[in-house]
């Protein structure tokens, strides 16, 4: 059931950055949604009001045990000033299944949908045109319940802000060098790896800093039972051409299920690209560079869309990938998702959502 949506606007709108010098995630749009979680009323209020801080009391439940879960997505503008959301109803799917995961109750898809295109729809004017440039919008749940007691929050929060991100790639899509972890390892199956919930995040910094020390843009994790099987990298699906095939890790429960990963994979196969996901080792990955059948590595995300890998930093070892530029399949799967996203394409997966007009 749908409910409706109050609707609060500013009264001092924003001035809006230059939209083609943009970075990612530090300038907010002018409105956000909000909708709140109690037993007996379960989700209620649905409610766009002006973009400000929220009030918390400091022993809400997600400050002490991480009772949060997120989502990631994207808005296009097209040349014809169109507003494209990229398979949405996807993320929405997974923020439940995130939820689930995290014993918060689950949301109303429906109207998670008709919330983001309220609240995009409201701040339409801050979705920029500039090329590689979107409007990036992020879902989020909190557990609010002021309680320090170990337990399932009663009362949680639902939030949706916006912000308009610059190209990825400032200078074209590059490739990027990565440390292969063998010390840490970002989650295990039985875990909360395949949920998009916080705490993940933050047990991840501290390898992304060390690899980073070392020159290298991201960590490739391995698994956390054997250190040994290829999970993700950094923050982003993986996956690998050897020969003619593309092979990229099976979801096992401890690796995040990746809407670019589901859209790369099934795009490869209307091409006819043979797709396998499977299991696979570091180990069969550096024996497939050694026998010169490794042609290309790269990452798949939202934030990125595709991000190569040039150079794999293993046991003290460089391994250059493909020559070190970016691959022609990488750079195919890039321009191909990114133009149907913009709408320069057409979508014969049906993947784009058009934001009706106001
Ligand atoms: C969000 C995320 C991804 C990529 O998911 P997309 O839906 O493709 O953006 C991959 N791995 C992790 C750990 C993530 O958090």
């Amino acid at each position: 059931m749908i409910q409706t949506i109050s609707m609060e606007r500013t009264r001092a709108p924003k001035t809006k950055p230059e939209m083609d010098s943009l970075g990612f995630g530090n300038v907010f749009t002018d409105h956000m949604f909000l909708m709140d979680y109690e037993p007996v009323r379960g989700w209620h209020q649905p409610r766009i009001v002006p973009y400000q801080p929220i009030s918390l009391d400091p022993s809400a439940r997600v400050f002490h045990y991480g009772q949060s879960v997120f989502e990631g997505l994207k808005a296009y503008r097209t040349q014809d000033r169109k507003i494209l959301l990229f398979r949405p109803e996807m993320n929405i799917r997974r923020l439940n299944r995130s939820c689930e995961r995290l014993s918060i109750p689950p949301l109303d898809e429906e109207m998670v949908l008709e919330a983001l295109k309220q609240l995009i729809r409201t701040d339409r004017e801050w979705v920029p045109g500039e090329p590689g440039s979107s409007l990036y919008v992020r879902p989020f749940v909190i557990a609010t319940e002021p309680a320090l007691g170990v337990a399932p929050s009663r009362q949680y929060r639902f939030i949706i802000i916006l912000s308009p991100v610059g190209s990825y790639y400032s200078e074209g899509i590059h490739p990027v060098s990565i440390h292969v972890e063998s010390e840490y390892v970002r989650a295990v199956a039985g875990g909360v790896g395949h949920a998009k919930t916080a705490g993940n995040y933050a047990a991840s910094l501290k390898a992304q800093e060390e690899a980073s020390r070392n020159g290298c843009a991201q960590v490739l994790w391995l698994d956390g039972v054997h250190r040994k099987y290829v999970e993700e990298v950094g923050s982003m699906n993986v996956f690998f051409r050897i020969g003619d095939t593309v092979v990229t890790p099976s979801l096992t429960g401890s690796l995040l299920e990746g809407i670019v990963r589901d859209s790369v994979i099934r795009m490869l196969r209307h091409w006819d690209v043979a797709v396998e996901e499977r299991m696979i080792s570091i180990g069969e990955v550096v024996e497939a560079h050694r026998e010169g059948f490794l042609q290309e590595i790269f990452g798949t995300g939202t934030a990125a869309v595709i991000s190569p890998v040039g150079e794999l930093h293993w046991q003290g070892e460089k391994l250059a990938i493909g020559g070190g530029g970016t691959g022609e399949l990488s750079a195919k799967i890039y321009e191909t998702l990114t133009g149907i996203q913009t709408g320069r394409l057409p979508d014969p997966f049906q993947w784009m959502m058009e934001l009706p007009p106001a």
